[in-house]
């Protein structure tokens, strides 16, 4: 028996000396962990689905935008100048725009990662070396209060002064772990020291402070970077303050909704309900999975656990998207933005759905994925991804979805209201609100380093496309893979070893929840591992250099209802294929047919296309719908047999959509049983 926890022993210090460090997220050390990140930089897309849209991030949506932020429209770099006294002017963008910038510094550097090109790395420089002159000697930086001389230093949460600090420490940790240079990382230090300084001492004055709290990962993977604890107290000092003071208006909280909107009225280690902003709760919903992966304290993952499990079973889209209201309530009756609202309450028309809220989605779920070393979450990411993410931002990567609804009608919504703000008809090339498109575009561009992870004794595949892989497992040897795929398109996957250690290891392929009767084969063979929906299959084995995993998942063309709880899509039907879900838009519609005349038989004879010239290369599905042409007046109307007709026409990739002029569109359509 000693021996035996002697050997467990040593295999995991054995396991920790080679952990990697330099991965999206460092947890190659971090004790309550199964999967861990692989190094950046390791997994590099060949070809297909990831690799087209990390070409489109290189070459238009990184360099677009930091045209926008470093130019007059976005005025981010402005702020930085003006705060570093190189540039006369005053502060524009919202309270949270130097967050913006700095997740556009990290979206570069993911590029670089990638690519090597070292004109990169000069201009962040350039733009680091100016951030650097815009923070004040005791390492407070924040343009939105240091250029307006009527607000004090953390006067008042709305200012988003942790949200800011958050992308700073993670950005800066991102740059340090790809270049090596501490320029960046001893900024983001300087910052977080001055903030342990106030926010570490328990006081009224600051214990509900901040929301919308990136800096609690920003903390966690500065503590991971340096080593210094403090970092990783003061993280779990900002979970720990949230829901232990009394609810109500204090001179740090005005002008800003409170209670269930910031996630304050119930401690996180209590709750079992999503509540309030959904980018809010999502990120901190994120940090907090980071806390536990270093202290494994058992009620902060059981609580997680909760939550995820509401938000996943009770408060998600199809298309993986979440924060269903514009405005609305919690269920404790506190008024709420952007965000949660009740169990199964899930409008089409008027569905908010953040970019930013799918991301952290994606993003919460990749650190569940690492916590609990199961697939069921990288299903979620992909849903995500594939879906509520990826329509954010146009096919040519320019113009940009804030608000992700599954049904666009233009004659019932006043867009006028949120023109250029958070919700459009049309994707808009600039945001004035501008968090979600750096978001996304950092998403994008570091997808590969979210592609494969790390087990104790081998790797997992997370995410299907075209990639190689050239890493080192957690006994420091080397393995080298090459993934071949037309995937989400075709669901067949070979994954060829092109090197590997001699000692037994395990590859954990992921099966998708809605992948049921995927084939698994290695070398043309059974590999005597079931192939279970939703699960790693796990093939354990003496691996060597030409072995082939085959994967083939059934790509079948489903309707997919909802729960029946959820009264919003009774009787619909929304179709999807692998992890895709489709839409029918106008431009494939008779012109000025109305959106809500579309209906689906139930029989309906659906083929799948692939054109590649089309939409930047999609399937399309194609078969019969019906039109209703015997529309009423009135809010209610006598009705015997609806009259239709029928018409041939195409579905279209939910992301996709809107890439041809504003249109209307939907995804779930009534159904016609026959
Ligand atoms: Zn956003």
């Amino acid at each position: 028996m000693k021996i035996q926890i002697i050997a467990i022993l040593s295999l995991i210090s054995i396991n920790l000396t080679f952990a990697q460090e330099k991965g999206i997220i460092n947890n190659g050390k971090s004790p309550y962990v199964k999967l861990r990140s692989v190094n950046l930089g390791d997994c590099q897309w060949t070809e297909g689905f990831w690799a087209d849209k990390f070409k489109i991030a290189e070459k238009s949506m990184v360099p677009y935008m930091g045209s926008l932020l470093c130019g007059d429209t976005g005025h981010a770099l402005n702020n930085f100048k003006i705060a570093a006294g190189l540039k006369e002017g005053e502060h524009k963008g919202m309270h949270w725009h130097d967050g913006d910038f700095y997740k556009w510094l990290e979206a570069s550097m993911y590029i670089y990662a990638q690519n090597g090109d070292k004109k990169i790395l000069e201009e962040v420089d350039q733009y680091i070396e100016i951030i650097g002159k815009a923070q004040e000697a005791d390492g407070y930086l924040q343009t939105q209060t240091q250029l307006r001389d009527h607000v004090d230093r953390y006067e008042n949460r709305r200012f988003h002064e942790m949200y800011n600090t958050g992308h700073l420490l993670t950005s800066a940790c991102i740059h340090y772990r790809i270049s090596g240079q501490r320029n960046f990382l001893d900024i983001a230090i300087k910052h977080a020291d001055l903030l342990y300084t106030i926010f570490m001492p328990e006081t009224k004055q600051f214990g509900r402070f901040g929301f919308n709290q990136t800096q609690i990962m920003g903390l966690v993977e500065l503590y991971r970077t340096t080593g210094d604890k403090k970092y990783l107290e003061l993280a779990e000092r900002f979970i720990n303050n949230r829901g232990k003071y009394k609810v109500e208006h204090h001179p740090t909280t005005q002008g800003y909704p409170i209670g269930d909107m910031v996630q304050e009225r119930t401690p996180l280690r209590e709750s079992d309900e999503a509540v309030g902003h959904a980018v809010l709760a999502l990120y901190y919903y994120a940090g907090a999975a980071d806390v536990y992966a270093e202290t494994g304290e058992k009620a902060l993952i059981d609580a997680l656990d909760r939550l995820w499990e509401n938000v996943t079973y009770k408060k998600m889209y199809v298309t993986g998207a979440v924060g269903q209201a514009h405005y609305g309530a919690s269920t404790n009756r506190d008024m709420i933005q952007e965000g949660f609202i009740n169990e199964y309450m899930m409008p089409n028309m008027t569905a908010y759905n953040e970019t930013c809220a799918n991301v952290c989605n994606s993003m919460f779920n990749f650190r569940m994925m690492g916590l609990h070393g199961e697939s069921k979450f990288a299903d979620v990411m992909e849903l995500v991804l594939y879906n509520s993410a990826l329509s954010g931002i146009s096919l040519e990567g320019k113009d940009y979805f804030y608000a992700n609804p599954l049904r666009m009608i233009h004659n019932t919504r006043d867009y006028e209201a949120h023109a250029n703000v958070t919700e459009s008809a049309h994707r808009e090339p600039y945001l004035a609100c501008f968090c979600c498109p750096p978001n996304l575009v950092r998403t994008i561009a570091k997808l590969s380093g979210w592609a494969y992870s790390l087990s104790d004794n081998g790797l997992s595949v997370n995410l299907f496309g075209g990639n190689k892989l050239d890493t080192k497992l957690l006994d420091g040897s080397s393995i080298k893979l090459t993934q071949e795929t037309q995937y989400p398109w075709n669901g067949a996957v070979k994954i060829t070893i092109d090197e590997c250690k001699t000692d037994a290891f395990e590859i954990m392929v992921r099966i998708p929840d809605w992948a049921v009767g995927t084939k698994l084969l290695v070398n043309g063979k059974n590999a005597g591992v079931k192939a279970v929906a939703g699960n790693f299959a796990t093939i354990k084995r003496e691996w060597k250099k030409g072995d082939v995993i085959s994967i083939d998942m059934p790509m079948d063309i489903n309707f997919v209802e909802g729960h029946p709880r959820i009264e919003e899509v009774r009787n619909q039907v929304a179709i999807k294929r692998g992890p895709v879900v489709y839409c029918v838009e106008s431009p494939d519609l008779p012109k000025d047919t109305d959106i809500l005349d579309v209906y689906i038989p139930g029989n309906a004879k659906l083929d799948v296309k692939y054109n590649p010239d089309f939409l930047g290369g999609v399937s399309t599905i194609n078969g019969n719908i019906y039109l209703r042409s015997d529309g009423g007046e009135g809010m209610y109307r006598t009705i015997k047999k609806p009259a239709w007709k029928t018409l041939k026409t195409q579905f279209v990739p939910y992301y996709a959509w809107s890439n041809r002029g504003t249109a209307e569109m939907t995804v779930f359509m009534p159904v016609v049983w026959e």
